[in-house]
């Protein structure tokens, strides 16, 4: 197993840092050094909704580079964005400065079989970090619908899967190790620095760089999945009890054809057997699907016939038994808009209730909106991190998707505007990954910790070095067209 930073020098005291002069800086970062005039400085989404070209981009292989990059930002007065590997569906990852990218500080460090956790660096993309856990017969707990993103993206923005008894990621998350805006490398946990901690656990990236991350684990584990059609009133109508009836369950509502898609995952000792043929998921389910979606750009009516075939398409009832990342990761086809909202459990119910008389009502409109969108419904057990949306609270995240075929911008504003009044109506809280119209006055009432936040950003990085413009915008209520929504919208 590769071990960090195997071959990089001993990292100069701070102090030695100060005295090198600003173009040995340049000097020493060249070779990792990608500048904006350089096309492949250009960083744009997996949703190919957000795009920026940043000064440069710099790609660290060790914790040294990492902190000449801070003393030269810091010596020019620039911010520093660490960004993953681009899936957040926002500009949460965007900036015009320095843009530090993890993926080559990408090694498991320490990996405890008998304990259960391990120690990697937060560039690993969590789809390497299985592969690594899997010959120890180790699995991460609970996943999202992908395993494409790095640990770092997840831990700062507390992705989420989905299951009544399981938290947010972040919560499997027992010690960071982070470089701070001065340069220095701290460790936190729930014992050490612990105020650190709580807020680098959901943090945006604006705590510092995350280096290292220690995650608990369970022994790898087989789950066994059953998907089936209901209709909406049945599944609605009878929220808990379904959300109740496995320990992962999510569902996905087609509201063109009243079908909502369950899927119920449990824990199994079954052999394995995995579902899918490729005829039918590649040409079908991908590729004239797609070809449908383009049609529908021009002749809008199709939407609600595509939102039908698309409940069709995902077929009758589905029994697998697989990998548990296997079964917690979907394919989530093309690129495309998302927002997503965390709904007090207790609300779920008349907060669904209310999005389908919204719907009915524009599909009763002759000029009404005709997504082709479907809905993912999905659920969280209460935690006590700082900015996780399920802080304190039993969660439904409802989300909605626009694909764009073939990359093309599709409309998607109108329907997301009106879909996040009634999130709002419902005391509902946007997924920090995506995009939101909330700032700082309205998540200050939504979150009893976003002052303790704020003060642990101005304490831990006074200079502002690790704020974008989502940062800025979002928890510092900065105006103005360089902190706006729209500056890094990837247009046409
Ligand atoms: C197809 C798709 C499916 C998804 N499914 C889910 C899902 O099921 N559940 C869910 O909750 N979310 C989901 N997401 C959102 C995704 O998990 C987050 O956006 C995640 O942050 C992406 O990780 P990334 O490596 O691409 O990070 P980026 O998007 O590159 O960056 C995200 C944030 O992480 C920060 N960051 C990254 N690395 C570090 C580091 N080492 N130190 C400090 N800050 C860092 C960045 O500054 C930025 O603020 C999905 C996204 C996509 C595109």
């Amino acid at each position: 197993m590769p071990s960090a930073d195997a071959k990089s020098p001993p990292p100069p005291r701070a102090s030695k840092m100060h005295d090198i002069p600003v173009h040995t800086l340049h000097q020493l970062l060249a070779p990792i050094t990608v500048r904006r005039e350089n096309p492949k400085a250009t960083f744009t989404n997996w949703g190919l909704s957000y795009t920026c070209r940043p000064l440069s981009v710099f790609v660290p292989e060790t914790e040294h580079q990492c902190r000449l990059i801070l003393e030269l930002a810091r010596r020019e007065g620039k911010t520093v964005r660490t960004a993953g590997v681009g899936h957040s569906p926002s500009d949460l990852a965007c900036t015009t400065e320095y843009m530090l990218r993890t993926e080559k500080l990408n090694k498991v460090i320490e990996l405890n079989a008998e304990k259960r956790f391990v120690v990697a660096q937060a560039g690993i993309v969590l789809n390497d970090l299985h592969a690594v856990l899997a010959q120890h017969g180790l699995a991460m707990r609970n996943l999202g619908s992908i395993s494409d993103q790095t640990l770092g993206g997840v831990v700062t923005t507390a992705t989420h899967g989905t299951g009544l008894d399981f938290p947010v990621i972040s919560s499997d998350v027992r010690a960071l190790v982070i470089l701070l805006a001065d340069g220095s490398r701290v460790r936190c946990s729930r014992d050490e620095r612990p105020e650190l901690f709580m807020a680098s656990l959901c943090g945006l990236g604006a705590t510092g760089i995350i280096l290292e991350v220690t995650l608990e684990l369970e022994p790898a584990f087989l789950l066994k999945e059953v998907q089936e059609n209901q209709r909406f009133d049945v599944v609605v109508g009878n929220l808990d009890s379904i959300a109740r009836q496995a320990e992962h369950v999510r569902l996905w509502w087609f509201p063109q054809a009243d079908v909502v898609r369950v899927s119920s995952s449990n824990r199994t000792n079954e052999p394995k057997s995995p579902v899918g043929t490729w005829l039918w998921h590649s040409i079908v389910g991908y590729h004239l699907l797609q070809f449908l979606l383009f049609v529908a750009r021009y002749v809008p009516i199709l939407n609600i016939w595509l939102g039908r075939f698309m409940a069709w398409l995902a077929g009758g009832k589905m029994v697998s038994v697989d990998d548990s990342h296997r079964i917690f990761n979907i394919d989530c086809k093309y690129p495309q808009y998302t927002t997503e909202w965390a709904v007090p459990y207790d609300r779920a119910q008349a907060c669904l209730r209310d999005v389908r008389d919204w719907l009915e009502r524009e599909f009763a409109d002759p000029s009404g909106l005709r997504p082709h969108a479907s809905f993912e419904i999905r659920f969280s057990a209460a935690d006590d991190i700082w900015l996780s949306p399920s802080n304190g609270q039993l969660s439904c995240w409802i989300g909605v998707v626009q694909f764009k075929p073939y990359g093309l911008n599709v409309p998607y504003r109108e329907l997301f505007a009106r879909f996040e009044q009634i999130m709002i109506k419902y005391g509902g809280k946007p997924h920090w990954a995506k995009s939101h119209p909330l700032g700082p006055a309205e998540l200050r009432r939504l979150y009893p910790r976003f002052d303790d936040f704020v003060r642990v950003l101005e304490a831990v990085d006074p200079q502002g070095i690790f704020r974008n413009p989502y940062v800025q915008r979002h928890i510092f209520g900065k105006e103005g067209a360089e902190f706006g929504p729209r500056v890094f919208k990837k247009l046409p």
